[in-house]
């Protein structure tokens, strides 16, 4: 103790004695600081700092812009008004953050819903509304629960606590309901890759319809990379209730995010969802025609091609000389299972997709579907009205009796390619003359 002391006097003599002016140059002796505060984007600062004495109090408040919370201090303070005691150099930034869809703190989560408005004219209109809405927890999921007049949704909330809405253009927060809380329940979809799926499930007696099904299962899985995973897509579907495979479009999936979603009622026909059938697909180019098909079911390009090529090149000789197949751009075939139906097609203004659900397609399966492509599509020159009066008036198929959407893709199947079908199922085949001729003011 001593000694230190005697230093210190020593110091200060020398002190003295080398200054001429002792008054200024005790107050420089007094420790100053600069503290500084700024701010990160979407906010401002009550105060920039400058420079403090030790041991003086700087007050300073963080200041949201509309939209957006404060959310901390660089040194993790999370107090918006702060009062710092000056002991050292300090520099502050206010960090400040748009605020997530979901609020921990009421459980409430701020919902962009569609409803349904009168226009000037007394028509239906669709308004985008706001509403912040209480929600409910679901055990082990991160996903909140929406009640609205005893109907349950499941509002899926990202990593970020927003909101994930439908892709499916109407922007909607939900595509699927359930008449209780649903659970969350360890259900097991079979599938040659990891979907990542969370499978919900209620089963209560609908408020309103008693005849509505009951037992409802909701799926959340993984999109992957662009609807790849692990290098394979979605190709199929098989349900409880069926004993055959359907196709993704049977699951009637939206795209939420980076998920997709699902539903299926224990009481429909098809029930809750067992397998989702992923599959490496390779594409080849064959006669102009994008051909697509599942890596596992041919030895290579070569087998592939050998095996489809006949029923083909059949099916290209006999529409060859006409428009028929020049909006086909591609055939996906999907064999290797039994499926629910034989094939499907799509156009897209002009261009037309078959799928074919069969290792090997045959002749009438390739017509009947480019039929479907070549009258859907945007320049078609099919007068729907003249084709009803026909599906009234003359057979054509067992098929197409059943369902008149399939009327002009039989006759279409028929008039190019059916006549072995003709013969050997005479019962369930026949081109009458009529429609024969308006074929032939199509295509001859
Ligand atoms: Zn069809």
């Amino acid at each position: 103790m001593l000694k230190k002391h005697f230093l210190y006097s020593l110091l200060l003599s020398f002190f003295f004695f080398s200054c001429s002016s002792d008054e200024t140059s005790m107050e420089t002796s007094v420790r100053k600081y600069i503290i500084t505060f700024t701010a990160g984007e979407g906010g401002t600062v009550s105060t920039i700092g400058g420079e403090y004495e030790l041991g003086q109090t700087v007050n300073v408040t963080a200041i949201p812009r509309e939209g957006y919370i404060f959310k901390d201090w660089s040194d993790g303070n999370t107090d918006s008004t702060r009062v710092i005691l000056v002991n050292g150099n300090l520099n502050l930034i206010a960090n400040f953050e748009v605020p997530s869809d979901f609020d921990s703190i009421s459980n409430t989560v701020l919902l962009r819903q569609v409803v349904y408005g009168a226009d000037s004219q007394g028509g239906e209109v669709e308004v985008v509304v706001e509403e912040r809405v209480s929600v409910t927890a679901i055990s082990g999921s991160r996903h909140k629960v929406f009640e609205n007049n005893e109907i349950f949704y499941i509002i899926q909330l990202n990593e970020d606590n927003n909101v994930v809405y439908g892709e499916d253009g109407t922007g909607r927060f939900f595509m699927t309901s359930h008449n209780e809380m649903p659970q969350l329940i360890d259900n097991h979809i079979l599938s040659d890759v990891n979907l990542n799926m969370e499978v919900y499930y209620s089963n209560a007696q609908h408020p309103h319809d008693s005849n509505a099904p009951s037992e409802a299962y909701e799926y959340i899985w993984d999109n992957g990379d662009e609807g790849v995973i692990g290098g394979k897509q979605f190709i199929a579907s098989k349900f409880k209730n069926t004993e055959k495979y359907g196709t993704p479009v049977d699951v009637s999936a939206v795209k939420f995010g980076n998920k997709w979603r699902a539903q299926s009622n224990s009481d429909s026909d098809y029930g809750p969802i067992t397998e989702l059938v992923y599959k490496e697909l390779a594409t080849l180019t064959y006669k102009d025609i994008i051909f697509e098909y599942e890596v596992d079911l041919y030895n290579g390009e070569e087998d592939f091609l050998e095996k489809i090529k006949p029923n083909f090149d059949k099916v290209y000789e006999n529409l060859n000389g006409t428009n028929a197949i020049d909006n086909l751009n591609t055939i996906y075939i999907y064999g290797g299972r039994t499926y629910t139906c034989g094939g499907e097609s799509k156009c897209d203004e002009n261009i037309g997709y078959i799928w074919c659900f069969t290792t090997i397609p045959d002749v009438g399966l390739y017509t009947h579907e480019i039929g479907h492509t070549w009258s859907l599509r945007a320049e078609s020159p099919v007068d729907w009205d003249k084709w009803q009066f026909f599906l009234e008036n003359y057979y054509c198929s067992d098929y197409a009796l059943q369902n008149e959407t399939e009327y002009f893709a039989e006759a279409f199947m028929c008039y190019f390619s059916g006549q072995q079908l003709l013969i050997d199922f005479p019962n369930q085949y026949q081109l009458t003359n009529p429609v024969r001729e308006q074929l032939d003011l199509l295509f001859n």
